[in-house]
Parts: C-alpha cells; structure tokens; sequence
C-alpha cells in the first residue's frame, strides 16, 4: 500500500481521500481549513502542514483545488509539490482546471522525471462519496498505468483522453453540455408549470423520451421526481452555481483560443454569470430554474 499526500479536502477531495483510505493506503492531508483536516484525521489520515511538506515523504500526490491559481502556485512555488516530491513519485491532479496551466504543470512535473496526470472528475459530491467518479486523464501511458489503481479506488470509470492537458479539455467539454443541458431541463419545467402540466408527469415522460439526460434523471432541477437531487433540500449545493459559471467559463476561454464556435455555451456562460451575480453563488447550480421562474432578470 502507498503513502498518499492529499491537497484540498474540500467537499470532494475530503471523500476521495477517505475511499483512498478504505483502500488502505497510508493518506497525509493538507488544506487551509482546520475543521476539513479534522474530519480526515477523525477518518483514519494523518496530516502535514503545507503540500511541500505532505509531498516530500509520498509515493503519490493527489490534489483537488479549486482552481488553475492554487494549482500552479501548490506546484510550481519553491518549496511546492514538483520542487519537493520525492524521485519516483507519482502526481495526480484531479481539481478542474484550464487546459494551459495542466500542461504547464505537467511540463515542469516531466522536466524533474516526475510522472504526472491531470485527472478531473465527473460525478459530484456522490459519486465521490460512493467512490464511482468518472475520472478524464490526460498524460502519458507510463503516468496512466502507474495512476490507474489509485483513480479505481475512488472511481467506476476511468478513461485515458491523451496526452497531458486532455483530461481537462474533455471535463470542459462535458461540463459544457451540463450547463446547457440544465438551463435546457430548467426551461422545460418552468414551461411546463406555465401550460398546467404536473412536474412528475414531464418526469415520467421525458425520463423516458427524448428530452432525457442526466440534468432529468440523475440530477432533477424540481422536487419529487429524484429525490437525492438538491431540488428537495432548497438547492444546497452540491455542485454550486459559481463552480458551474467556473467550468463554462474556461469552455468559452478554450473555444477563443481554439477557434471553436460554441453559441449555447457562450448563452449558458452568460446567464449562470447572472444567476451568480443574484447572490446565488454558492448555491446548487440546479437551482437556475428558480432565476429563469423568476424571468432571469
Ligand atoms: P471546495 O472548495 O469544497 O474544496 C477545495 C478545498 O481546497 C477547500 O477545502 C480549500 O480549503 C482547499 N484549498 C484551497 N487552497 C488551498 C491551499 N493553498 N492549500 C491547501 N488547501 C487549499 O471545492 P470542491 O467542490 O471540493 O471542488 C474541488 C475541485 O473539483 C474544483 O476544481 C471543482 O471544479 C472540481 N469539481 C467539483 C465538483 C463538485 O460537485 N463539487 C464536481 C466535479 C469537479
């Protein structure tokens, strides 16, 4: 079993250390926050005080941070994670960032013989919880094989994008489709409300027609028809409305820089922009239909 160094124990990463230790490997933690390092040392882990710290005695470093900032920083300071992880170690980093800086990243990680994966997840706090994320990793085929049996403990399915930056590029195209496919969902309910017809009876058709998806079946944006989905508990995220807005953010910066056209990615950017600036940031991005209800002003 691995000595795992584990970075940002937030409300995925707290989980996805926890299945690492019901692998029974030997997890060290690191976050800003006293009371997520309690719930990890009260779950069997250790803890160390900075990731530099936690890096230089690991076999494997995992992170899962917010954003491209704190990754580049966690990494690349001196003192970080590529400066102090030992020879032979293996990093993983599974917070959903820009394309650039997972390759610059992975480039510095190459440069000190560090194999290296980017490895973002699909999911949510469930499939975290439950250990069946979807993990989307990008990197060589070495760094894949070495990653697998860790990304097995805390996933159901794991797939190899390509080459370093690919994991990321395929969780920006997925959460792209979920946005849309959310505000879609959303925008069908509120209609529906408006021409009389019962929410449960959209469900039990839809669920099963054409307009089914994961934002339906999985992930309901109104109470009742799926009842593990935040629609029941006042839309408590969960995923939340910022994190979303983050995601189809960096969609629409890749589509600049690529020359793609994403008309509806750039529409949903757009209203989870509004729906955020309504003071909604941390609530579940689900609850978009109460702002597009409420005539999305
Ligand atoms: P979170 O905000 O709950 O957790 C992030 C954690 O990182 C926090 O506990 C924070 O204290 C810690 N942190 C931040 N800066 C740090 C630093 N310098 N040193 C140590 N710890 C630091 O976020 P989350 O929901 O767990 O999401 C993490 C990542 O996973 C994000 O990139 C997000 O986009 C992605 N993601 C989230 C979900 C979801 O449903 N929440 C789903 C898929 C992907």
């Amino acid at each position: 079993m691995a000595h795992v160094a584990f970075i940002g124990l937030g409300n995925m990463g707290l989980p996805m250390a926890q299945n690492l230790i019901k692998a029974g490997h030997q997890v060290t933690g690191v976050d800003l926050s006293t009371a997520a390092k309690d719930k990890l040392k009260a779950s069997g882990g250790a803890l160390a005080d900075n990731a530099g710290a936690a890096a230089r005695e690991a076999d494997v470093i995992v992170t899962m941070l917010p954003s491209g900032k704190e990754v580049r920083a966690l990494y690349l300071d001196a003192g970080g994670i590529v400066a102090s992880a030992k020879k032979g170690a293996l990093l993983i980093d599974s917070s959903t960032i820009d394309v650039e800086s997972a390759r610059a990243v992975a480039k510095a990680a190459t440069e000190k013989g560090l194999l290296m994966v980017d490895a973002p997840v699909s999911g949510g706090v469930g499939g975290a919880s439950a250990g069946t994320l979807t993990f989307m990793v990008g990197g060589s085929d070495a760094a894949f094989a070495k990653a697998k049996p860790f990304l097995d403990a805390m996933g159901k399915t794991i797939v190899h994008a390509g080459g370093d930056g690919n994991g990321q590029a395929a969780k920006i195209c997925n959460n792209m489709i979920l946005g849309i496919s959310m505000i879609a969902v959303s925008e069908a309910f509120v209609l529906a409300e408006k021409l009389g017809l019962d929410p449960q009876k959209l469900f039990d058709i839809s669920s099963k027609s054409s307009g089914q998806c994961w934002s339906m079946t999985s992930y309901c944006p109104v109470p009742g028809p799926v009842p593990a989905s935040p629609a029941n508990r006042d839309y408590q995220a969960g995923f939340t409305a910022a994190m979303m807005l983050k995601d189809l953010k960096l969609s629409q910066d890749a589509a600049k820089a690529a020359g793609a056209v994403t008309p509806l990615g750039a529409d949903a950017s757009s209203l989870y922009s509004r729906y955020v600036e309504s003071g909604e940031a941390g609530r579940d991005f689900s609850g978009i239909i109460r702002f597009i209800r409420g005539g999305a002003a």
